[in-house]
């Protein structure tokens, strides 16, 4: 965790009949062939990572000390993707990430699994990358390949989708089973949960912010005009370098936006505005389609509170007419929601794993 980030604890989760929950070492299930179980009187743990453009977040994650204890954080690091020296590189980052985790397990502990969280375009069923533009990884198998190098169970997901599995079950969207997590940060995506099940659509369901007007700035994903050139966080803090001759060095990103349009200047203002217009609009084609009655608000921008969430919660009124409105909540879980995402995903392939702990 670099300095600035917010430390979030697990949050305290009661989860009596939770799926995600690995069949404890001495049940059982573990030693129905007639022998003792490996691992007994092992803390189950996991290695959940959170993969980046810049960096991979990691971390050793144990099952609390009691029935109903929340996860415990045993051990983190942040590593550098090494994304600048090609795909070859990243891959092995993310690998010996997950090795020099699995050498710092203290005694008394067992690596159960590994969950991934990773961006671009991520087919969940497949455990396929399909594009990473950021990485340069293309149809990249990264699931099988980090379980032949590991031989643990690997979850794999979607960066953001992660996230709001995160929040669905330990965060802002607990107890509601039909909502979306819109996470607006470097870019603009949302994972939608539909009766407490994160809804992938072979990996581009709630990529909002791509497709738009023609003929505006053009887009990685090939597009122009895309929301996610101007509405995301790094878009604003990009419009207003354009619009200005400002610098990222002066002006670094939305926040900074923000406290130039609070302190009266009139470019930052319309930036701002803008961009919350459209990510209203976003919002609200989304609650026209599936009719939502809980979208939380998460990603870096969220960190702007009720500078964001009233106007925004207006927006999207103003884009309404016979729909409910739908009652935007913040995320809670920060910038580690990819993390906790990861855990999720490690403890639920662990679950499903017919793998015995060695
Ligand atoms: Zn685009």
């Amino acid at each position: 965790m670099r300095p600035g980030e917010e430390q979030v604890a697990f949050p305290a989760v009661q989860e009596p009949a939770s799926p995600s929950r690995p069949p404890s070492p001495a049940s059982p299930s573990s030693s129905s062939h007639g022998r003792a179980a490996a691992g007994a009187g092992l803390r189950p743990a996991v290695i959940a990572l959170d993969v980046g453009g810049t960096d991979i977040k990691s971390a050793l994650v144990a099952r609390g000390d009691h029935p109903g204890a929340p996860d415990e954080i045993v051990v983190e690091r942040v590593v550098p993707t090494c994304a600048a020296q090609g795909p070859e590189a990243s891959v092995a980052a993310v690998l010996a990430a997950v090795e020099a985790l699995r050498a710092e397990v203290p005694a008394g502990y067992q690596v159960r699994g590994v969950g991934l969280a990773v961006p671009g375009t991520v087919d969940e069923d497949a455990g396929v990358v399909l594009n990473a533009e950021n990485l340069d990884w293309v149809d990249l198998p990264l699931r099988q390949v980090v379980a032949d190098a590991t031989g643990l169970p690997v979850g794999f997901g979607h960066d953001v989708r992660a996230g709001g599995l995160a929040e669905a079950r330990l965060g802002a969207g607990r107890g509601e089973p039909d909502h979306a997590y819109v996470s607006v940060g470097t870019g603009i995506a949302a994972a939608i949960v539909l009766r407490g099940e994160v809804y992938a659509g072979r990996g581009f369901a709630g990529e909002l912010g791509h497709g738009g007007v023609r003929g505006g700035t053009s887009c990685p994903c090939g597009g122009s005009g895309c929301a996610e050139t101007y509405a995301s966080a790094a878009g604003m803090a990009r419009s207003y370098h354009e619009l200005t001759g400002t610098s990222a060095h002066e002006v670094p990103g939305s926040a900074e936006v923000l406290a130039r349009a609070k302190a009266g200047d009139d470019v930052a203002r319309e930036v701002w505005d803008r961009a919350v217009d459209r990510l209203g609009e976003l919002v609200a084609a989304m609650v026209r389609v599936l009719a939502l009655p809980v979208v939380v608000i998460g990603g870096g921008l969220v960190r702007a509170g009720d500078d964001l969430m009233v106007p925004l919660d207006a927006a999207v009124r103003s884009y309404l007419t016979i729909h409910p409105a739908p009652r935007l909540v913040p995320a809670v879980l920060g910038s580690a929601a990819g993390t906790y995402g990861a855990t999720v995903l490690a403890w639920d392939a662990v679950a499903t794993s017919d793998l015995e702990p060695t």
